[in-house]
C-alpha cells in the first residue's frame, strides 16, 4: 500500500533522508523524457526536487510517468539516493539527490496553463484573472512568506511591549478621514447604510476610553478613491493607540518597531533615533511632506533675482504673491534636446513651462530668456542663491503659487537626481516629517479640510492664530520619500474637538449628528490620547523590493478597483435589492 501522507517538502530533501523510502507530493514543474528514463521536477512551496521513473524502479509507475504533463499534482515514494558527482544541480537545494520512483498516483491533471509560470511579462490582468497560478511562482510565494513573517514579528513585538490586539468592526460609520467610504446597504434597517471603516480611527480612540491604554492591530481598511498608481480599495494597516503619551512616546515606540522589523526580518541594523524634520522646511527644500532625502538637491527660492524683471510672465507671479522656485543642477552639462526633454518632463506634470538657464564654458548664459537676463546672471547667482555655481551647470526654475511650484518642483527634483543618478538606492532613509498645518484650503470648494483628520490636536497657543497658521501635533514616518504611516496626538476635550469640527465647516448640530458617541465619550472620562498607522501593503512592498502593493497582497483588485477572478464587483438581480429596497438608476459611465 501506498503511504499517501508526504514524508517531507519536495525542498526538504537532504543527506538525513539518503537511502530512505519516502512520500512527496507536489506540482510537476518539468517533465524530460529521456528514452528509457523520465526525470520529473516535482515543485512545492519549499522547493524543488528532481525525481526519476526507470521501469527497474517500478514498470507501472514508469508507464503511468508517460502520461505526466506540466502542473499535473502528483504522490511518488521511493528511494533516495545520491546523483553522481557530474549530475550534482548546484541551482537548487535538493540538487544532490534524486528520488527513484516505484509508487506514482497522479491526484490531479492539469490542462495546459494560461501563462507558462516561469514566463516574466505577462499582462497583470491575466496575473490576477489566474491568482491561484500566479501565487504558484516561487518568487510570489517568498513574497507572502515574508509578509507572514513580518506580520508575526508586528504581534510579537506589540504583544512585548503590552499592547493588546483588539479587533473593531468593518461594519460602522463614516470616520470623516477624507476619502470616500464604501456604503453597505443594511437589509434590516431599511433605506440605511453601513461605512466600511477608512480606518479603526474611532473605535481605537474608545478604546483608549475604555482604558484599555495601548491597542493594535493588523487592520483592514476601506476607500473608494480613484486608484491612483499604487493603492487599493481595501489594504493592510498597522493600526495603534496609546493613552497617557505625547508625540515622543509614539515616535519611540515606532521607530523601535520598524528597527526591530528590519533587525528580524531581513538581518538590517538601522540605528535610532531617526532624523526629524519639519513640515515647512520638508516642503520648501524638498517641495514634498514626503521627501527623500537620501541626496541633496534641494529646491531654491530665486525671486529675490526676479523683482526687477522684464520678463512679463515672472513678473505678474511675483506680484500677485507667487514665487520663482528653481534646482541648481551640477555634474552633468544638458544639450539642448536634453533641455526640451525637461520642459517637456514639467509640463507632463502639470507646469506651465519650465524655464532653463544653461551656463556654457565662460559661464555665459545661454536660456530661451537670455535676453531678459542680466550678462553678470552667473555673478549674481553665485553670489547669492547658489555659491558653488560653474561652467556647465543648468538652473530649472518654475514659477508659479508657492504651493503649486514647489511641488512641481518636488517632483522634477526626483526625475533630475533619477537622471544624474544620484539616488543611494540601497540606502534606508527614514525620517519623521513633525509640526504639520492642522488645516489646508481646497481651492476647488473653497472650504478648509483636516490635512490629518478632525480628531487630531491642534499644537499650543492656536486659539490666537489665524487658521492658515495653525500647526498640528501630527508625525509623519517617511522612508525614502515614501509615506510610510502617520499618526497624531488626538483632541481629548469635547469642546476643542466641537470647534476644531467647526473650523472645517461642521456646524454643531452634523457635529451630534455624525459624532455624538466621541463627543460624549469625551465627558465620560477620556485620557489624553495619541497614536499611529503604518501601511503595512508598501511596508512590505519596500521589505521585499517589489515595486508595487499588488504585489504583497494576495488577491489584489486591479487598478480599477477590480477582481478579474472573482469578476467583483458585479451586478445583483432586482430581487435581491428589493430585499434591500434599492432600484437602478441609468447608468452614467457606459
Ligand atoms: N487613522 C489614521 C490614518 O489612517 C492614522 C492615525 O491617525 O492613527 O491615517
Amino acid at each position: 500500500m501506498i503511504n499517501m501522507k508526504r514524508t517531507t517538502y519536495c525542498g526538504f530533501v537532504t543527506e538525513k533522508y539518503l537511502n530512505q523510502e519516502i512520500s512527496l507530493t507536489g506540482w510537476v514543474n518539468k517533465r524530460r523524457d529521456h528514452g528509457g528514463l523520465i526525470f520529473v521536477d516535482l515543485r512545492d512551496r519549499e522547493g524543488i526536487m528532481q525525481i526519476v521513473f526507470n521501469p527497474d524502479f517500478n514498470q507501472q509507475a514508469h508507464v503511468l510517468a508517460h502520461e505526466l504533463r506540466s502542473e499535473f499534482v502528483i504522490l511518488v515514494s521511493g528511494k533516495v539516493v545520491q546523483r553522481d558527482a557530474n549530475l550534482i544541480n548546484k541551482n537548487i537545494a535538493t540538487g544532490k539527490f534524486e528520488l527513484q520512483v516505484t509508487n506514482l498516483v497522479i491526484l490531479n491533471k492539469s490542462k495546459a496553463l494560461p501563462f507558462a509560470l516561469d514566463e516574466d511579462n505577462i499582462d497583470e490582468e491575466t496575473r490576477l484573472k489566474y491568482r491561484y497560478l500566479d501565487l504558484r511562482r516561487p518568487d510570489m510565494f517568498n513574497k507572502m512568506q515574508l509578509r507572514n513573517e513580518i506580520i508575526f514579528a508586528t504581534r510579537e513585538f506589540f504583544f512585548n511591549n503590552g499592547f493588546i490586539d483588539v479587533e473593531t468592526p468593518i461594519l460602522t460609520k463614516n470616520t470623516m478621514e477624507g476619502a470616500r467610504e464604501f456604503i453597505v446597504p443594511s437589509r434590516i434597517h431599511e433605506h440605511s447604510f453601513y461605512s466600511l471603516p477608512q480606518s479603526p480611527q474611532m473605535y481605537k480612540q474608545l478604546l483608549m476610553a475604555a482604558g484599555f491604554d495601548k491597542y493594535v492591530q493588523v487592520a483592514r481598511c476601506f476607500r473608494d478613491e480613484d486608484l491612483r498608481a499604487d493603492r487599493q480599495p481595501e489594504f493592510t494597516q498597522l493600526d495603534l493607540e496609546m493613552s497617557f503619551i505625547n508625540e515622543e512616546d509614539i515616535i519611540d515606540v515606532v521607530s523601535r518597531y520598524i528597527q526591530y522589523i528590519l533587525k528580524k526580518v531581513q538581518s538590517i541594523d538601522v540605528q535610532l533615533p531617526f532624523k526629524r524634520i519639519t513640515y515647512d522646511y520638508a516642503f520648501s527644500n524638498f517641495g514634498s511632506d514626503k521627501p527623500d532625502i537620501r541626496f541633496d538637491l534641494k529646491i531654491q527660492d530665486f525671486s529675490s533675482l526676479f523683482v526687477n524683471t522684464e520678463l512679463k510672465f515672472l513678473k505678474s507671479v511675483i506680484a500677485s504673491g507667487g514665487k520663482v522656485g528653481g534646482l541648481h543642477v551640477s555634474g552633468k552639462a544638458y544639450s539642448r534636446s536634453e533641455l526640451l526633454a525637461w520642459v517637456d518632463t514639467a509640463v507632463k506634470f502639470g507646469a506651465k513651462g519650465l524655464l532653463w538657464v544653461r551656463f556654457n564654458e565662460d559661464c555665459k548664459h545661454e536660456s530661451p530668456v537670455s535676453k531678459f537676463l542680466p550678462d553678470n546672471f552667473f555673478d549674481q547667482l553665485k553670489s547669492t542663491i547658489c555659491p558653488t555655481l560653474k561652467a556647465g551647470d543648468t538652473i530649472f526654475l518654475i514659477a508659479g503659487e508657492y504651493e503649486e511650484a514647489w511641488t512641481l518642483l518636488g517632483r522634477l527634483r526626483l526625475e533630475v537626481a533619477e537622471d544624474l543618478k544620484i539616488i543611494p538606492h540601497d540606502e534606508l532613509n527614514f525620517s519623521w516629517v513633525v509640526d504639520f498645518p492642522m488645516f489646508e484650503y481646497n481651492k476647488d470648494d473653497k472650504r478648509w479640510y483636516s490635512k490629518h483628520h478632525p480628531f487630531t490636536s491642534p499644537q499650543a497657543g492656536w486659539e490666537n492664530l489665524e487658521q492658515k497658521d495653525i500647526k498640528a501635533r501630527a508625525y509623519d514616518i517617511v522612508l525614502n520619500g515614501i509615506e510610510l504611516g502617520g499618526g497624531s496626538i488626538r483632541i481629548h476635550d469635547s469642546a476643542i474637538q466641537k470647534k476644531i469640527f467647526n473650523m472645517i465647516g461642521m456646524t454643531n448640530e452634523a457635529a451630534q449628528a455624525y459624532f455624538d458617541f466621541l463627543l460624549e465619550s469625551q465627558e465620560l472620562g477620556y485620557p489624553p490620547l495619541g497614536g499611529l498607522a503604518i501601511g503595512l501593503d508598501r511596508f512590505v512592498m519596500l521589505l521585499t523590493g517589489s515595486k508595487s502593493i499588488r504585489e504583497v497582497i494576495a488577491f489584489p483588485k486591479t487598478q480599477r478597483a477590480s477582481d478579474p477572478m472573482m469578476k467583483a464587483p458585479s451586478e445583483v438581480d432586482e430581487q435581491k435589492l428589493e430585499l434591500y429596497r434599492l432600484k437602478y438608476l441609468p447608468k452614467k459611465i457606459k
